[in-house]
């Protein structure tokens, strides 16, 4: 039966048999058990599925990445330990030494620290492209050893939007995949397979659990994209792997090679697994994504209205108001809302914004975004201090930009505490 999104967050994934729990087990175990040395081999062959070591699969583990596969619309997703651990298996899995790729200039800080510096010293180049150049000018960097597009729906913390039908074009014209980071947006306000990404991925950290309490990632894969027929650019999926016995993803998994590939080779390898328990925290989130979602959004939309009337503020980014740049990317990809967070600088020097911060009551500082409880931080003090402000401008982060991430509290609430503060700058 094909079933909505908001019952898909609570339902995909597991259906308990009859008398079986209906909530998600946790198997808390390394190991599973099997009678004889013949079958446990044919599932180290790939040739029957089954579980035998939680680093390569795990129940708990597989029900959760089930459901957010389905939330997403792909053929198979893989949880890793962190975003983090997602975005980089979503690249490596296709790239190797003496590649490159191209990623939009707004992304997070974390991931262009990731492509800038440590892909950098594995011999994987990254080319920074900005967002808003035309075709023309982004189809200049590709180059003969470019292997993937990468960007952010909407990127955190500059609240920009990505134009992914645009980029999944350019991508395709030359040959390889989009991946998109679709954290801040979930499938709950845009699906980018279905506007032609290949890979998505997440930090399930952020509103996938919502409650601040596990760290984890996701990579999604549509399996629409034809590496077959770019043969050349990806012999890791389409010759064989000696390290499995000869065997080639795309022959032996056809459209769930890359993902297949992911688990196989890379978790293998650097096995950066979440937790069975960490799995069991974020599927109780997973079930409520909907309904915050909701709530975040007409939450931040009413404190984004409120903001842009305040004369103590000094500009504002949230592409759901009718006056922000992004509103007609985001009336595109994200028409039944955007997300909880929205970005703003205040009038005044550092110190009255710094001064602003500390007076919030139960509004706090935190190096977190996107959950229950409402936060602010100021990325250039704090997540991205190892920023140069060239680097921050270049990255779509003004050096005076507040991230405020908008929770499910009672509006009024949240509207009181920013208003006290700000009376106190
Ligand atoms: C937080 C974040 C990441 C990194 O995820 P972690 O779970 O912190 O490793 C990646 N992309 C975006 C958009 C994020 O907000």
């Amino acid at each position: 039966m094909k079933k909505n999104l908001g019952t898909l967050c609570v339902h995909g994934g597991w259906a308990p048999e009859n008398g079986g729990p209906r909530a998600v087990p946790i198997y808390q175990s390394t190991t599973f058990k099997y009678d004889t040395s013949e079958q446990m081999g044919r599932l180290f062959d790939l040739e029957e599925s089954g579980y035998f070591y939680t680093r390569l699969a795990n129940p708990t583990n597989d029900s959760v990445a089930a459901k957010i596969n389905s939330l997403e619309g792909g053929v198979g997703c893989v949880l890793t330990s962190s975003g983090q651990a997602a975005s980089f298996y979503s690249v490596f899995n296709i790239c190797q030494s003496g590649d490159h790729f191209i990623s939009a200039n707004n992304i997070y800080g974390g991931t262009f620290n990731l492509f800038f510096t440590t892909m950098r010293k594995l011999g994987i180049e990254c080319t920074f492209v900005d967002q808003e150049a035309s075709d023309e000018e982004i189809e200049k960097a590709f180059r003969p050893n470019t292997k993937c597009v990468f960007g952010e729906t909407i990127s955190n913390p500059g609240c920009t939007v990505f134009d992914i039908e645009r980029f999944a074009a350019i991508a395709h014209r030359h040959g390889v995949p989009l991946i998109v980071d679709n954290t801040f947006a979930t499938p709950i306000n845009c699906r980018p397979i279905e506007w032609g990404c290949d890979i998505v991925i997440h930090s399930t950290t952020k509103y996938m659990d919502g409650h601040a309490v596990q760290v984890g990632g996701a990579v999604v894969d549509s399996g629409n994209f034809d590496w077959e027929a770019h043969a050349d650019k990806f012999p890791g999926l389409c010759t064989p792997d000696e390290s499995y016995h000869g065997l080639t993803y795309t022959k032996a998994f056809g459209r769930k090679a890359y993902i297949t590939k992911i688990v196989s080779q890379l978790m293998r390898d650097f096995g950066s697994i979440p937790s069975p328990m960490n799995c069991f925290l974020l599927d109780l989130g997973l079930a409520t994504l909907q309904l915050r979602m909701e709530r975040h959004c007409s939450n931040a939309l009413a404190v984004a209205q409120w903001l842009e009337r305040n004369p103590k503020v000094a500009w504002l980014n949230y592409p759901s108001l009718p006056s922000d740049k992004y509103y007609p990317l985001a009336q595109k990809y994200l028409s039944g809302g955007s997300c909880g967070v929205i970005a703003l600088g205040l009038k005044g020097t550092r110190d009255d914004a710094i001064r602003f911060m500390d007076n919030l009551d139960f509004i706090a500082i935190a190096t977190h975004v996107a959950d229950i409880r409402t936060c602010v931080l100021h990325p250039a003090s704090h997540t991205h201090r190892q920023l140069t402000d060239e680097q921050l401008r270049e990255g779509g982060i003004a050096p005076d930009l507040i991230r405020l991430s908008v929770g499910i509290e009672d509006v009024e609430d949240i509207i009181a505490d920013l208003e006290q503060a700000l009376a106190k700058m």
